[in-house]
């Protein structure tokens, strides 16, 4: 997908939450060697240092991966958010990220924003974003920068699917990112996600995944295991129908 700022993101990667640090590198590897090309990380994660090793580990060219991590909550303010960027790259071993975001909406968001203007100015940062914001705090941003956030990842998938906040980011030309596009694993199980799943012959983790990326929206499933790596993965070659796009939206009704 075209951002805002004429860059190119996958709109399917790989996301790290929870992964222990010590199990990063491997499984990075191994997603980049199943054709995945973007990475979802955070400096609270800690495992940055491993998604580093994974990407030099697959042998696969830095320009070709796209590379998310996000400003740790107690780095916020001009000066140390520049820093908290510096001790990112190092842990990545990169000299740029493709996008970086603020975690979550904090103290000094004006000022920190400031200095994701500067870092992408100066090429450190290639798209900057924002994560878990509401309309005032994005327009807050804007207001005092004229810099709209790139992207704003949110807690979006067809339980909750925030229509709002999503039309709102289409009038800003923002893309959503979906951080928990399963629900932590829980929409497998979700008979409307099962019965859609064996009607297009899929299984329900895969058309929960397409309906993100048939609405526009990017998403990173995390997995820790190779089999549902490929599984996830492999959504690029099937469409819902109207009527099975439908009958997923249906699940926001759903108690
Ligand atoms: P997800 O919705 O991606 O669900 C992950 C869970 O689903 C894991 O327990 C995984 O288990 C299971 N799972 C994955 N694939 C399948 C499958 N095919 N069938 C059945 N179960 C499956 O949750 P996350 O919270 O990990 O969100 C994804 C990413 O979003 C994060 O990794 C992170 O990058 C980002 N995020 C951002 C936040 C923010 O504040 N900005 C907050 C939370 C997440 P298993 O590993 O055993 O396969």
């Amino acid at each position: 997908m075209t951002l805002n700022d004429g860059s190119v993101i996958p709109q399917f990667g790989l996301g790290v939450y929870h992964v222990p640090a010590d199990d990063t590198a491997g499984l990075v590897r191994t997603a980049l060697q199943l054709g995945y090309r973007h990475v979802d990380t955070a400096q609270g994660y800690g495992n940055e240092a491993g998604v580093g090793q994974g990407l030099r580990d697959a042998g696969v060219p830095r320009e070709d991966v796209w590379i998310t991590t996000k400003l740790d909550d107690g780095a916020h303010g001009y000066d140390a958010a520049q820093r908290a960027l510096d001790a990112s790259l190092r842990r990545l071993g990169t000299d740029h990220v493709d996008l970086f975001l603020v975690h979550r909406p904090g103290e000094a968001d004006v000022e920190t924003w400031r200095a994701f203007a500067a870092m992408r100015a100066d090429g450190r940062v290639r798209s900057v974003g924002v994560s878990n914001f509401g309309r005032r705090g994005i327009e807050q941003l804007v207001d005092a920068t004229g810099v709209v956030p790139a992207v704003n990842q949110i807690r979006v998938n067809p339980r909750t699917p925030h229509r709002g906040m999503r039309r709102y980011h289409r009038r800003r030309g923002i893309t959503t990112e979906s951080w928990g596009p399963l629900r932590e694993g829980r929409l497998t199980t979700h008979p409307i996600a099962r019965r859609v799943a064996a009607r297009v012959g899929r299984t329900p983790a895969q058309v929960i995944l397409r309906w993100h990326l048939q609405r526009g929206i990017v998403v990173f499933p995390k997995s820790a295991d190779p089999g549902r790596l490929a599984e996830n993965l492999a959504i690029t070659d099937f469409t819902l129908s109207r009527r099975e796009m439908a009958a997923i939206d249906l699940m926001r009704r759903w108690k």
